[in-house]
């Protein structure tokens, strides 16, 4: 579903990711951990159309990330065409960022109505079943300032899967959340994982990567360190940089 081969992206004289190479499969849980700045958003920001990549190949679900080809010509998408890329991709913040003058049902509703043309009735119908799904069919009439950051959380991963999204990518989204409301976010995600939607997740709740991850890779200064089973990551690290890394976090 992802492929990055060699992907490299700097800011100006600022080398971020220094040649990533890593592979999500199909309904694979793929967790990233590491430092702050270690390049972890930004490798989602360049998965999601956010960021262009300066080297390297990024494939999202067999295309090349911001490319058509054409024959073996290879043309620079449009905006309008990245547009339409980004529909197929869900992402989910560590803010929350709903729409603060809609309630949880209309925010949910907002994208497939605007962006897709749907008509209300039947994104509120989806809207409903999505916040049924997430445990939050009784807040649906709820303004987000009426809602914990959990509910909060949880209507903002309803709101993308209501674009129908190939893959979710979630950046630290429990990471902003009271201890007590982290649960139920990662319920939310578990849940997801089990229907079969692939999911990069960058994330520090160890926990959740070592249950319900398919893969963990560490993250250093812009390249993957390691990369393997979740459980043989978290308690037979292989480089120092991960132990070190790990015996602060855990
Ligand atoms: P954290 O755990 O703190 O979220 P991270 O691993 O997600 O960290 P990134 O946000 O990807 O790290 O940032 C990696 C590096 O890239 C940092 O040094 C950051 O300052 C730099 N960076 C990110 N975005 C930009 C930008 N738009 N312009 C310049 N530098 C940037
Ligand atoms: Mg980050």
């Amino acid at each position: 579903m992802v492929k990055a081969e060699g992907v490299h992206k700097s800011f100006g004289p600022i080398e971020v990711l220094k040649g990533i190479d890593l592979e999500v499969a199909p309904r694979e849980v793929f967790c990233l951990i590491g430092p702050s700045g270690s390049g972890k958003s930004t490798f989602l920001r360049c998965i999601n159309h956010l960021e262009k990549i300066n080297a390297g190949r990024l494939h999202v679900d067999g295309d090349l990330v911001g490319y058509r080809q054409n024959g073996n010509k290879l043309h620079e998408l449009k905006d309008s065409e990245v547009a339409l890329k980004r529909r197929d991709i869900g992402m989910v913040f560590q803010r929350f960022n709903l729409f603060p003058h809609m309630t949880a049902l209309e925010n949910v509703m907002e994208a497939p109505v605007q962006v897709k043309g749907e008509t209300k009735a039947v994104a509120r119908d989806r809207a409903g079943k999505l916040l049924d799904r997430v445990g939050l069919a009784d807040k649906a009439g709820n303004y987000p300032s009426q809602l914990s950051g959990g509910q909060q959380q949880r209507v903002a991963i309803a709101r993308a899967l209501a674009m129908e999204p190939k893959l979710m990518l979630f950046d630290e989204p429990t990471s902003a959340l009271d201890p007590e409301l982290v649960g139920d976010v990662l319920d939310v995600m578990h849940g997801l994982a089990e229907d079969g939607m692939t999911m990069v997740v960058v994330t520090h709740e160890m926990g959740f990567a070592r249950e319900v991850g398919d893969s963990l890779v560490f993250m250093d200064d812009g390249v993957v360190v390691e990369v393997g089973n979740p459980r043989d990551v978290l308690t037979n690290p292989q480089h120092d940089r991960t132990r070190t890394f790990l015996s602060k976090v855990l």
